[in-house]
C-alpha cells in the first residue's frame, strides 16, 4: 500500500508517538509537553509517559528535537514532506 493510501486508511493513528521505553517522564521530564505550542502532549498519569492527547499537530518539530532521550517521533504526512 502506498504511503498516501496508508494516511487515508490509518488516519486515526496519532502523528506523534512516544517510545515509552525511552521516555523519562516518570523521572520528572516534561520537555515535550512544555515546548508544544498547541499543548497537544501530556503525561499519562497511569503509565507516567508522554503521549499525544490531541491530534492537531502543526509539525513544528520541537517535541522531537528537544526530547532529551529521542523518545518522540513526529510522523510528517506524505503530502507535507
Ligand atoms: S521530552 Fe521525551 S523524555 Fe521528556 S516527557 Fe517528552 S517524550 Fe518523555
Ligand atoms: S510537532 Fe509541534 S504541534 Fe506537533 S506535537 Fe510536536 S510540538 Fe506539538
Amino acid at each position: 500500500m502506498s504511503q498516501q493510501a496508508q494516511n487515508i486508511f490509518f488516519r486515526s493513528n496519532a502523528p506523534v508517538t512516544v517510545d515509552e521505553e525511552k521516555c523519562i517522564a516518570h523521572k520528572g521530564c516534561t520537555v515535550c509537553v512544555d515546548v508544544c505550542p498547541m499543548d497537544l502532549l501530556a503525561i499519562n498519569p497511569v503509565t507516567q509517559k508522554a503521549f499525544m492527547q490531541y491530534d492537531e499537530c502543526w509539525y513544528c518539530m520541537p517535541c522531537e528535537t528537544d526530547c532529551p532521550t529521542g523518545a518522540v517521533k513526529v510522523d510528517i504526512p506524505y503530502l507535507l514532506r
